[in-house]
């Protein structure tokens, strides 16, 4: 599948690795858009938000509680980070591989969009 994420997952290319399971695996964003930009994405290609099957709900919480312990070894834990999710065209997703951003280390703007 020509999926840069599934690629990541893969080893086929590079990326700076900071997190693995069995279930999801997490990485600096090649773009960072603030001093901590983190992206923790499923092992399985599923390609947004709105194609998670039911039975994979969990998954996304698994996925908040991965994020939430690299918050705190990035050192944001305490002093805020925001967690997001791109969901189809006018969501902004520009990859169509799920994954949750993990942005944090600067004050970021109150709103979204
Ligand atoms: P989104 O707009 O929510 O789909 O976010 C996609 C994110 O993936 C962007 O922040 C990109 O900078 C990031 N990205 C794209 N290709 C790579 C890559 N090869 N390695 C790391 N991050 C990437
Ligand atoms: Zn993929």
């Amino acid at each position: 599948m020509d999926c840069v994420f599934c690629k990541i997952v893969a080893s086929e290319i590079p990326a700076d690795v900071r997190y693995r399971d069995e279930e999801v695996i997490a990485f600096a964003d090649i773009n960072p858009v603030a001093p901590t930009h983190l992206l923790i994405i499923p092992r399985k290609h599923i390609p947004s938000l709105a194609h998670l099957p039911d039975a994979e709900t969990p998954l996304i919480g698994h996925m908040a509680k991965i994020a939430n312990q690299l918050a705190n070894e990035e050192g944001i834990f305490e002093s805020g980070y925001r967690l997001a999710i791109s969901c189809g065209e006018q969501g902004g997703q520009e990859v169509p591989h799920l994954h949750m951003h993990l942005v944090g280390g600067r004050q970021l703007a109150p709103t979204l969009g």
